[in-house]
């Protein structure tokens, strides 16, 4: 009988082994199946959570270092010039697999058709724009929660 975890295409290794551009002993990096950008990867843990809980503090520098050899590998290999590095955390953000991973995507200003649509871009005006007091208001609610 299936369990979660065995339901999980990040944690059965047969179903993504071609995927695997590298891995270390706390992360795969596999190959995107379908690329938002050519070069799409994903850094997956190897630990199974849904959340940041796939972080351990014995893995966390490790996925510093896995981030930032994935950035010179896409560098190397399709020219990437700037990258958006994005995870989903929770069904309301988009996450389809309950298994924490991060996506890499390089970015070129040579993209034609670019399929993603995507500039994260904070100082837009696009967003709403909370007044000074909103700002003091939310500052206080973070400071004050028990976590
Ligand atoms: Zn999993």
């Amino acid at each position: 009988m299936p369990n979660a975890k065995n339901a999980c295409p990040f944690c059965d290794k047969e179903r993504f082994a071609h995927q695997i551009a590298f891995e270390n002993k706390h992360f795969y990096v596999l190959i995107a199946r379908s690329f938002l950008t050519p070069g799409h990867v994903m850094i997956v843990p190897k630990r199974h959570r849904a959340d940041l809980n796939a972080i351990t503090k014995d893995s966390e520098s490790a996925l510093f270092r896995t981030l930032n050899k994935v950035i010179y590998k896409l560098q190397a290999t399709f020219g990437a010039e700037g990258f958006n590095i994005l995870t989903n955390i929770g069904r309301p953000a988009g996450q389809t697999i309950p298994h924490f991973h991060i996506h890499v995507i390089p970015r070129s200003r040579k993209e034609k058709n670019n399929p993603l649509k995507l500039i994260f871009n904070p100082g837009s005006r696009h967003g709403s724009k909370p007044s000074r007091l909103d700002v003091v208001r939310i500052v206080k609610r973070i400071k004050r929660a028990k976590v």
